[in-house]
């Protein structure tokens, strides 16, 4: 089967569309993601088990609300297309699955979970893994489809992280772990390490995110050490340089900072000189100083506001 980029880009669109209006439907999108982020990692085929509970907290922490989540639904659903050459996804041993009836003997078009579990293998048309795996443009035109169709920016490098997709030009072969994200902000207790910011939407934390401290695209690592939790302000005002953080983890804001600004005094001067109130719970979270260097010169702007 001859497929171009063109043609597989076209496949992959239909999914950009929200087919009930104003509803939103990111279940197929997210697994498509999620699904991407494995290739990159190695694996193309997906046992429905053994993905299970990762689709599910994928669709809790980025879906809409629902009383219980169906992770099954898109693992199942993706492979139906109303015209065969628009197929992405397949489950080979599909005949093995039944679907649930309805009173009136009609399938629910539901997969009875049970037999889902037993033999739910799903995965990519191979040309399709194929040509995702080796064309980064490719895969950064579907990604991108994805991401702005069915989320705004400020969901992107949360979804990115947690699925283990690198999307940015330059470094487009270093995988991602995709355990970086919850390692840390579990290390800080899901806590901002400046400001203690702990808000929780049920039981997940918003507007936390797992900032690196060296970036990406200067080669900095996902691993310990290279992480902080920070709430999305604190992580805005470290990328852009309001603050660092001292090779003793103190808190250094930048003396360019608008002193008279409303906000300065709360989120950032109140902190200054001293060393960061919520660290990490073990030792080797801590930020390290290679990367806290890498900071200081390259992202701080400019020298430490002096204390007063
Ligand atoms: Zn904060």
């Amino acid at each position: 089967m001859n497929m171009t980029r063109e043609d597989i880009i076209k496949k992959f669109q239909d999914l950009n569309v929200w087919e009930r209006g104003e509803e939103r439907a990111p279940h197929k999108p997210l697994l498509v993601l999620y699904a991407i982020g494995k290739l990159l990692h190695g694996e193309d085929s997906l046992r429905y088990v053994d993905i299970e509970e990762d689709l599910r907290e994928l669709l809790k922490e980025f879906g809409p609300w629902r009383p219980n989540y169906r992770p099954q639904d898109p693992f199942w659903r993706l492979r139906n297309v109303r015209n065969e050459e628009d197929k992405v996804w397949e489950i080979p041993n599909e005949y093995k699955i039944r679907e649930g009836k309805r009173k009136n003997g009609k399938s629910t078009g539901d997969a009875i979970i049970g037999d889902l579990r037993q033999y739910g293998i799903g995965r990519f048309l191979k040309p399709i893994a194929e040509q995702l795996h080796n064309d980064f443009g490719l895969r950064f035109e579907i990604i991108g489809g994805l991401l702005g169709s069915h989320f705004p920016i400020t969901y992107h490098e949360d979804i990115l992280q947690t699925v283990g997709i690198e999307l940015s030009f330059g470094i487009p072969n270093q995988p991602r772990d995709p355990n970086f994200r919850r390692k840390i902000l579990e290390a800080y207790s899901h806590r901002c390490a400046i400001c203690g910011f702990n808000v929780k939407l049920r039981d997940r934390p918003i507007a936390l995110e797992a900032a690196h401290i060296k970036w990406r695209m200067a080669e900095g690592p996902d691993k310990e050490g290279n992480g902080i939790a920070l709430c999305s302000l604190h992580h805005k005002l470290f990328d852009r340089g309001a603050f660092t953080l001292s090779d003793q983890l103190k808190i250094r804001v930048s003396e360019h900072v608008d002193k008279t600004s409303v906000g300065f005094e709360e989120w950032l001067k109140q902190f200054d000189g001293q060393e960061i109130n919520f660290p990490p719970r073990k030792h080797i979270y801590y930020p390290n100083e290679d990367y806290t260097g890498w900071h200081l010169k390259e992202v701080f702007k400019g020298p430490h506001r002096e204390k007063i």
